[in-house]
């Protein structure tokens, strides 16, 4: 079963024959272009969503001339998303698992770049690579045989402590706990300790004072480790790709979310559901779009992410999109996720 049972067993690059990941040498990052004129349409572009008929869409004052509906690109109406407050005090995070057992949807570029744009907005930000990929680490300019102790060591080793794991990411107020293929093996380990699906949970707890969000990047499966990442978390993301067959699978995931909600952990919420690798210009896209809200309603983000070449880019260049192009359509829409997640379940 490759995507999916629940403990199903590894994904990813466990076989013997795989290669190992990632390559020793880094290629060169391809040249920053922060050109706003690159042909990206902007988020806020009105979409050719046709409001159903009989559907009011915003409140038009009788007689007033028309305003034109402001659409998002979900087909709702865009809210007013203000700008942070500033903290003057950090802790009692929020711990949220960035989840969906499908490879390739956008967890690890939104755990990287909401993380990024969280903590530019002034939040204390930890960072869990909780894939044995290690692509988050990667991502953030990590090499895995340079690595001396991972989240394995800090689930494993009673004597190792989260200080002694956690390294910075290269963003200010944004720290990270790298993992590499070593995070394999832990999940045949665990099997035999007790309260094994809440390891993660207790080695997390000491950050929890430090910190105002903790993002857990999941492995693509529903096995014991993403069971371990919904136990210790109190929202869940759920990346889906604009795409076809993306929603199939998704009624697994909820049953899995429902199943950890209900044995372990009940105070779990859908922290919300994020349209990826949008293209609004497709009729294609914008009915997946229009799908997703009607199965998930309110919880899909009215912030979606387009599909842009940035994000490859700037994972090659090993640092966050909101760094590495900071005026892109890509650093903006993650900067709108951190607001829109920030309003709707960090600063509520
Ligand atoms: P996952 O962690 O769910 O497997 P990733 O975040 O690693 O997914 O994304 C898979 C690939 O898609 C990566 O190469 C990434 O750079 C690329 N990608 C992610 N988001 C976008 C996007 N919005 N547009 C284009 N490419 C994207
Ligand atoms: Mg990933």
């Amino acid at each position: 079963m490759a995507d999916g049972g629940t403990f199903s067993g590894f994904h990813g690059a466990t076989g013997s024959g795989a290669p190992e990941m990632p390559p020793l040498g880094r290629p060169p990052a391809p040249p920053r272009t922060d050109d706003p004129a690159s042909q990206e349409p902007r988020l806020s572009d009105p979409l050719p969503f046709q409001p159903r008929s009989g559907e009011p869409v915003l409140d038009q004052v009788a007689g007033a001339p028309a305003a034109e509906p402001v659409l998002g690109p979900t087909g709702r109406p865009l809210p007013d998303l203000p700008e942070p407050r500033p903290l003057t005090t950090h802790g009692n995070a929020r711990v949220i698992a960035m989840c969906n057992q499908k490879g390739g949807v956008g967890k690890t570029t939104t755990t990287i770049n909401l993380g990024a744009a969280l903590a530019e907005y002034g939040r204390k930000v930890l960072l869990v690579d909780f894939d044995p990929q290690g692509s988050l680490s990667v991502g953030l300019g990590l090499y895995p045989h340079e690595m001396e102790l991972t989240v394995y060591n800090l689930l494993m080793q009673r004597d190792v402590t989260l200080e002694e794991v956690v390294v910075p990411s290269g963003v200010e107020g944004m720290d990270l706990l790298p993992s590499n293929i070593d995070l394999s093996a832990a999940e045949v380990q665990l099997v035999h300790e007790v309260a094994r699906e809440q390891t993660l949970g207790r080695v997390l707890r000491p950050a929890l004072a430090d910190y105002d969000v903790v993002l857990i990047d999941c492995q693509p499966s529903l096995g014991l480790l993403t069971v371990n990442a919904l136990t210790a978390a109190h929202g869940v993301i759920v990346p889906l790709e604009c795409e076809y067959f993306a929603l199939r699978g998704v009624a697994l995931l909820k049953n899995t979310i429902d199943k950890v909600t209900e044995r372990l952990n009940p105070g779990l919420e859908i922290d919300g559901v994020l349209g990826t690798m949008f293209d609004g210009r497709t009729l294609h896209g914008r009915e997946v779009m229009e799908r997703l809200v009607q199965a998930w309603g309110d919880q899909v983000f009215h912030t979606v992410i387009r599909r842009t070449v940035k994000f490859s880019d700037s994972t090659v260049a090993g640092e966050p999109i909101t760094s590495y192009a900071t005026a892109s359509n890509g650093a903006e829409a993650y900067r709108q996720l951190a607001r829109e997640v920030l309003a709707r379940c960090l600063d509520g």
